[in-house]
């Protein structure tokens, strides 16, 4: 056999694959959407909804308080990148996102445009103070802006970031449609279940660290009788949790629930010398290696506090 007809042979037997495989490679990479959440839930919601057709991004982990970040230059520079912003308003983020949103120079993500979504508004609020008294602490004057522990705030927002996706994305409406009902059918279930799961928390009483569970509380009927915060965003203070503690004496609380992003210090000084069991929640995603997304959240938080009853 000839050395040049087996070449040319070979040439022609991978030539089908090279050309393959140019073709990918010159093929513009899909340009999928960035999303910017502040929080966790919101990030993780925005990828539900859109799958593969955006890369998202939180602000904020489940580990820090979500009322006190910096707008340090990598989140600027993810600002100036986003083409859609999901946070959840209500004075939330009044300490870091309007310099954000100054900083990242985006028109696109600027309020009153659709690249830019606050959740709290679109749902019925709690707290929502009579007086505007900032001796009270961090009163929010749009309500208590922590809505996500109640998870029809969660289909509600859904369907409003769907639309906020197709708004600024067209060309994946099919997607984002398609994602958002089977979304939405799995998450009604869900709530089904977990209301059903949680029947023996009704009633429950609970203290609790900051006013950050007031949506789980009102969803599933549970009771909180104290805070270890003096007042809403003050840490706890030695004073204040000697009351607590007598207090808690006299009528004690069923449980002492705090978020992992909270120092745990407080709720074991109150724990040790009351006997009242405390129990860490996830409160977002990511705050407990079950919750892993939505479902794990919620699922993680109610187990957590079952067991803590027992
Ligand atoms: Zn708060």
């Amino acid at each position: 056999m000839n050395r040049g007809n087996a070449m040319h042979r070979l040439i022609h037997s991978i030539r089908p694959l090279a050309l393959a495989l140019l073709a990918l490679l010159s093929q513009p990479a899909p340009a999928a959407l960035n999303v910017l959440a502040c929080e966790p839930e919101w990030a993780a919601l925005a990828q539900e909804l859109a799958g593969d057709k955006a890369t998202v991004h939180s602000a904020t982990t489940a580990l820090q308080d979500p009322h006190r970040i910096e707008a340090r230059p990598s989140l600027i520079a993810r600002a100036r990148n986003a083409d859609l912003v999901v946070c959840t308003g209500s004075e939330m983020e009044a300490g870091w996102m309007p310099l954000l949103l100054t900083q990242s120079g985006n028109a696109r993500i600027q309020p009153g445009t659709p690249g830019f979504l606050e959740t709290a508004p679109l749902v019925p609020r709690l707290d929502i103070p009579k007086i505007l008294d900032r001796s009270q602490g961090d009163i929010h004057p749009g309500g208590n802006p922590h809505i996500h522990l109640d998870p029809r705030n969660i289909a509600r927002v859904a369907e409003v970031l769907r639309d906020r996706l197709i708004a600024v994305d067209a060309a994946n409406a099919e997607t984002y449609k398609a994602r958002s009902s089977a979304f939405l059918a799995r998450w009604r279930e869900a709530t089904e279940r977990w209301e059903a799961k949680a029947a023996p928390l009704r009633g429950l009483t609970m203290v609790v660290y900051h006013k950050n569970m007031a949506y789980l509380s009102a969803w599933l009927g549970l009771r909180e009788v104290g805070s270890l915060e003096p007042k809403a965003g003050l840490p706890p203070t030695t004073a204040h949790l000697a009351d607590l503690v007598a207090r808690m004496q006299r009528e004690p609380a069923r449980l002492i629930v705090y978020s992992a992003y909270n120092d745990p210090r407080a709720a074991a000084f109150l724990s040790e010398r009351t006997r009242i069991p405390a129990v860490m929640v996830p409160y977002t995603v990511g705050g407990s290696d079950a919750a892993k997304d939505l479902f794990g959240l919620f699922d993680d938080t109610l187990a957590r506090l079952l067991a803590a009853l027992k």
